[in-house]
């Protein structure tokens, strides 16, 4: 007898061989600046936890609060009997947070976007997406039957080609582009994007995932950075990075949340995320609004990290943002650069092809609001330490 599952032996090995198969690390202890990974305990330069609230004691705290109070799990859809009062208010805060007029949430962000374009565009629409958008982007892109035209990344020139080629041939049309763009850390050119899609009566869409608790004032994402409240017609976010939980929301204007509570089929057909997530989401909130230090102190850990890395001859590419490629070119080099800096007890990321284009591989360096000076001088010291032996820096 043949073994029909066979061919994926034989995937496996490929991927083995030609080095894209996902080892993929586990951690034996609370998300945060200093982690235990593989055993080995170890500075955290791979998170999202941009402003260390994964393992905060006021999240810990509220989450445990509102389980005494409503227990686990939702219990039903959202549209059924599974919408709790805490979902609704985590909606309503996040609307306010946002500046915009309101807010819905979903299981992800991944989820956010599969239920959002799907409901917006159609076989006889088109979207135009910048090239470097996010899976999740390009998934709920497909799903939509909609036709996909790609524009150059953050290229207004060649977005605004694009959409005069297509003039006349599609019923409606959507831009689509990330906010931050998590490989390189720069972000998407907001306000000319917006402009231009005015000009052609395009819906905007932007997936903020990386730059909420990062950009704007106090971390209010982009739409915020660039002052386009009520400009972009959705603003897709997760609760998983700066948020420190889990969770995706869509806030912006309120005929499409409501059409979303309707149509989104996500939000229709799979449950919500459980109380505790809710409720730690809204410990979230609670702290981004008390006050920007930690903020504040991402971005003086970001500009402290990456002038430093600069002075020791590091390329850390075209960053806006506290993500930090550091550009190394070869993929062996940049995985065997990640080996040595987990033994010198830094754990940060190796990227090659596909992730990102062939002969750009890097280390990318998550920086937090967790670390303090001296987890930045440990990682800096490493990082000056085997970029000797492998020949690279200054
Ligand atoms: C991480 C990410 C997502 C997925 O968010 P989850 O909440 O983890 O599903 C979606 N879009 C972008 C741009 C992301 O970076």
């Amino acid at each position: 007898m043949t073994d029909k599952l066979a061919w994926i032996d034989e995937e496996l090995n490929t991927l083995k061989e030609t080095g894209f198969y996902n080892n993929i690390p586990t951690m034996d202890s609370p998300q945060g600046p200093s982690v235990i990974i593989n055993g080995k305990q170890v500075l955290n330069f791979c998170a999202n936890n941009y402003l260390g609230l994964a393992n905060h004691p006021r999240l810990v705290q509220a989450a445990s609060e509102a389980m005494q109070k409503f227990g686990i799990g939702p219990g039903a859809v959202r549209s059924i009997a599974g919408t709790l009062s805490l979902h609704v208010q985590l909606e309503k805060r996040m609307a306010a947070f946002k500046r915009v007029e309101d807010a819905i949430t979903f299981q992800s962000g991944f989820t956010a976007n599969g239920a959002t374009i799907p409901a917006l565009v159609g076989k006889e629409d088109v979207i135009f997406s910048d090239e470097l958008n996010h899976a999740s982007i390009i998934d709920g892109s497909r799903l939509s039957g909609a036709k996909i035209l790609r524009f150059k990344h953050a290229d207004v020139e060649d977005f605004e080609r694009v959409v005069m080629e297509a003039q006349g041939t599609y019923r409606r049309g959507l831009m689509i582009t990330d906010g931050v763009f998590s490989m390189d850390g720069d972000y998407a050119p907001l306000d000319k994007l917006v402009e231009v899609s005015k000009k052609y009566d395009l819906m905007t869409m932007v997936d903020d995932a990386h730059g909420e608790g990062v950009l704007g004032e106090g971390g209010r994402g982009i739409v915020d950075h660039f002052k386009l409240h009520g400009q972009v017609d959705v603003e897709v976010g997760t609760f998983s990075k700066a948020f420190g939980v889990v969770g995706g929301v869509v806030a912006g204007n309120a005929k499409i949340v409501e059409w979303l509570r309707q149509r989104g089929r996500p939000f229709l057909f799979s449950s919500a995320v459980t109380v505790p997530d809710v409720a730690a989401c809204l410990a979230s909130v609670d702290l981004l609004e008390e006050s920007t230090e930690l903020v504040d102190r991402l971005w003086t850990n970001a500009r402290f990290f990456q002038e430093e890395m600069r002075k020791l001859g590091f390329d850390t590419g075209h960053t806006q943002t506290p993500i930090t490629p550091v550009m190394l070119g070869d993929v062996q080099l940049a995985r065997e650069f990640s080996r040595k800096l987990f033994e010198e007890g830094i754990f940060a990321g190796a990227l090659g092809f596909p992730t990102v284009p062939k002969g750009k591989a890097r280390i990318r360096v998550m920086i937090s609001a967790a670390h303090s000076q001296d987890h930045l001088e440990q990682a800096l010291d490493a990082f000056e330490r085997v970029g000797k032996q492998l020949g690279k820096g200054g």
